[in-house]
């Protein structure tokens, strides 16, 4: 059996470990090709037990998307559902415009904002949009 880095300290916590360090990676299944996320031990399409990690393009089409308003003076943020090009679906945030300027179908690109325990995987809007 192969070992991985992640094996001692769960597959989450390896995600969440790289990304402080500035990489977006998610999981391929080696027995059925297909990617996953959220982070897992097991392939959720057919229980493949070897998930190996590998960064995506972070390219994306929002899914779904909604404003969120805080209590107080806070400027409203945005939620969105975003499918990666490598067919997962994960739930982030469209930054660097209004909240309300998102919309399904918009064409988006991941990066990583902040760093270390702080450090999240949000999104901005591709040009030509
Ligand atoms: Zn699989």
């Amino acid at each position: 059996m192969q070992t991985t880095p992640e094996e001692n300290i769960g597959p989450e916590r390896f995600y969440f470990g790289e990304l402080g360090r500035g990489r977006f990676l998610i999981q391929r299944c080696e027995a059925c090709s297909r990617a996953i996320f959220y982070p897992r031990t097991f392939c959720p399409h057919c229980g493949g037990e070897t998930l190996n990690w590998f960064e995506p393009s972070g390219k994306g089409t929002v899914y779904a998307t909604t404003s969120i308003f805080p209590a107080g003076d806070a400027e409203p943020y945005n939620v969105s559902i975003v499918d990666l090009d490598e067919g997962v679906r994960l739930m982030s945030r469209v930054v660097g415009v209004p909240s309300d300027a998102v919309s399904i179908g918009m064409r988006v690109s991941a990066h990583i904002e902040g760093s270390e325990e702080a450090a999240k995987l949000v999104f901005a809007i591709e040009q030509g949009n």
